[in-house]
């Protein structure tokens, strides 16, 4: 026998190749294709009572109708289609001065928004602050960019954001490594299911002031799922003028959850700075990362977001089909809310979004006794998470069910 020469470099050798959400969702699917009865809140895509993936007919049409242009066939400027990157400012910030401070770039998706976020505004074993519960693949992207992830507590023993825990992350990092980068997933925490409230914000933009006067200061909204908000969808934007007093702000956009559009990778970084030779600076870094890394994006996509953006017939559209998205997860929300709260279900105050937690001490204990009840979550530190956006209305008393016999079974340790 031959020895074996692994040529795969020691941090990349013994790394998963797939996200364990995907791998739940795989033994999940599997079992219910044998004939099981299976709930599959795992995956974040929002799901009609049937379990299709819910879509809009507009956006559809309008993706084949800008498939049959011969410029989506060719290569699209490396930073993106100028129209899209203004069509997305426009989306964020209509009726605000706060577009004339923005600068934006064409990324793949959300994901790709962060990691332009993350290599350029963090330096090589620099940590970035999350809350204590956060999406995981910010720690993928740092990790596979030699950059760290590092977290705050993420609630206080009221339950509300713990801004001083952030504020003193915020602090550490620009003393220990001169500078700081922080994610905030709002509204609609993946995966709490968090929204701030304008109290909240107000007091996030005092904290990052206080320290942002002092160095450097970025703090990234990661706005993936903005349009299903409900009353928090827009009332961040009012925090971003305070933020600008002293920070970076960048804006993570996603065509995934708000065009129903996850394959397409279509999304955008937004960055805003209130110096004019600054936004010069960061628009050049990031064209950069793009021609390092994805070269240019989508095209098709882009020039079909641009339309759905910008043409008032089409936006129209996707205004009322979306409505009618959030209107299936809304009922979804109340309906958890009503059977959760009657069973003292721990969570977070939960009113929007895709996602809610429950909070465990043993979240692999709990997550295995709800498989063995036919129900799939996601284990999180201290946490199981729910996708609301797959769980019909009506298995909510199953959900419900399971999660008591799984916090019972966390609690047993
Ligand atoms: N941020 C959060 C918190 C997410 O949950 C997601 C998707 O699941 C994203 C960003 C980005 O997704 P995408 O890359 O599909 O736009």
């Amino acid at each position: 026998m031959t020895t074996v020469h692994s040529s795969v470099i020691d941090g990349a050798r013994d790394r998963t190749g797939n996200d364990p959400i995907f791998t739940l969702n795989a033994e999940a699917r599997s079992r219910a294709a044998a004939g099981e009865s299976i709930l599959n809140a795992t995956l974040g895509a929002l799901m009609d009572d049937s379990g299709a993936l819910c879509t809009m007919p507009t956006v559809l049409e309008t993706f084949q109708r800008c498939a049959a242009r011969i410029p989506s066939a060719g290569y699209p400027p490396i930073p993106g289609i100028p129209e899209f990157r203004e069509a997305v400012i426009r989306d964020l910030f209509d009726g605000t001065s706060l577009g004339e401070q923005a600068v934006a770039v064409a990324t793949p998706g959300g994901t790709g928004a962060v990691y332009a976020g993350v290599v350029n505004f963090l330096g090589p074993d620099e940590r970035l602050l999350v809350p204590e519960c956060y999406w995981g693949p910010y720690r993928h992207i740092c990790d596979h960019a030699g950059r760290r992830v590092e977290t705050f507590p993420m609630f206080d023993d009221r339950g509300a954001f713990d801004v001083d825990e952030m504020a003193a992350g915020l602090e550490r990092h620009l003393v220990e490594q001169g500078r700081a980068m922080l994610i905030l997933n709002f509204p609609c925490h993946n995966p709490t299911g968090y929204s701030l409230d304008a109290r909240e914000w107000q007091e996030v933009v005092a904290a990052v002031n206080r320290t942002g006067a002092r160095g450097p200061v970025t703090v990234m909204i990661d706005a993936a799922y903005m349009e299903f908000g409900r009353e928090a969808a827009r009332s961040w934007i009012s925090a971003v003028p305070g933020l600008l007093r002293s920070a970076t702000v960048l804006v993570a956009w996603t065509a995934s959850k708000s065009l129903a559009q996850y394959g397409a990778r279509i999304g955008a970084l937004v960055a805003l700075h209130r110096d004019e030779g600054e936004r010069t600076q960061i628009r050049n870094a990031l064209g950069y990362t793009c021609r390092g890394t994805w070269s240019n994006c989508n095209h098709l996509g882009q020039l079909a977001v641009t339309d759905l953006l910008t043409e008032p017939v089409l936006a129209e559209r996707v205004a009322v089909e979306r409505a009618g998205l959030s209107a299936l997860l809304d009922e979804r929300i109340d309906a958890f809310n009503e059977y959760a709260s009657k069973a003292g279900i721990p969570t977070p105050r939960f009113d929007a979004g895709f996602f809610v937690a429950m909070f465990t001490p043993d979240q692999e204990r709990t997550a295995a006794k709800m498989r063995e009840l036919g129900v799939y979550t996601v284990p999180i530190p201290g946490a199981v998470r729910v996708a609301i956006c797959a769980t019909p209305a009506s298995a909510m008393p199953w959900l419900v069910e399971a999660l008591e016999a799984g916090a019972s079974a966390g609690a047993a340790v």
